[in-house]
């Protein structure tokens, strides 16, 4: 490696930070983000960044940086784990293995978009299913099924009902159910202050 590249890293690189997200980054083994020279090739060679805001060395930069603020960014779900960045960056970095990991401590912290908490609640917990077809309101999706000569249930947990039960007591055992429900804690918490700020704010202003 050039001294000048070095010289690059030892400057802009995070080191020794004591945010909650650089230790996270250490705990599950991405340190090698560290050696990121910020050249942009996973951005350029990012196809969710060609058609979102999303920008791959943004992400990695602001981790790097220890900025907290990546993990509030809607953007880092808009990556289709391609691994196109993966097997570009010139520094071996696993790109898309840190975004999962960033995804992974954005729903840690309480920031999961309402969206993927009911999808996961749904397939983990609630239902077995992405897409429920059981439900008095989901005929449709049973008649599509059976326009294909399909049963209208198929052999999941929709067929077995029993067997729901056995997946909430897995998920409750490998903690999926806590880390759901800490999830939508946070997140209530976060709103019920921005709520409360957001009055006094406007109280103040009428003074
Ligand atoms: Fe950093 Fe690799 Fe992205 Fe370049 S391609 S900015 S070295 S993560
Ligand atoms: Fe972009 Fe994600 Fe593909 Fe990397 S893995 S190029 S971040 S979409």
């Amino acid at each position: 490696m050039s001294d000048n590249i070095e010289k690059y890293i030892r400057r802009k690189v995070h080191k020794g930070s004591s945010s909650k997200i650089a230790q996270k980054f250490v705990d599950a083994g991405l340190e090698k983000i560290r050696s990121c020279i910020n050249c942009g090739t996973c951005t350029g060679s990012c196809p969710a960044g060609r058609r979102t805001a999303y920008r791959t060395r943004s992400a990695i930069r602001k981790a790097l940086t220890g900025d907290e603020s990546v993990l509030q960014d809607i953007d880092i779900w808009m990556c289709s784990t391609c691994y196109y960045c993966y097997e570009r960056c010139p520094r071996d970095i696993p790109v898309t293995d840190m975004i999962i990991k960033l995804r992974n401590i954005a729903v840690e912290e309480g920031y999961i978009l309402d969206s993927h908490f009911g999808l996961a609640n749904d397939i983990f917990y609630a239902t077995g299913h992405g897409v429920p077809a059981n439900a008095e309101n989901q005929k449709q999706w049973r008649d599509l099924r059976e326009s294909y000569g399909l049963p209208p249930l198929p052999p999941t947990v929709h067929s077995y009902p029993e067997a729901v039960e056995e997946c909430q007591l897995l998920m409750k055992e490998v903690g999926f159910r806590d880390l759901l429900d800490n999830a939508a804690k946070l997140k209530a918490q976060r709103k019920a202050e921005a709520e409360k700020n957001a009055k006094e704010e406007a109280e103040e202003e009428k003074k």
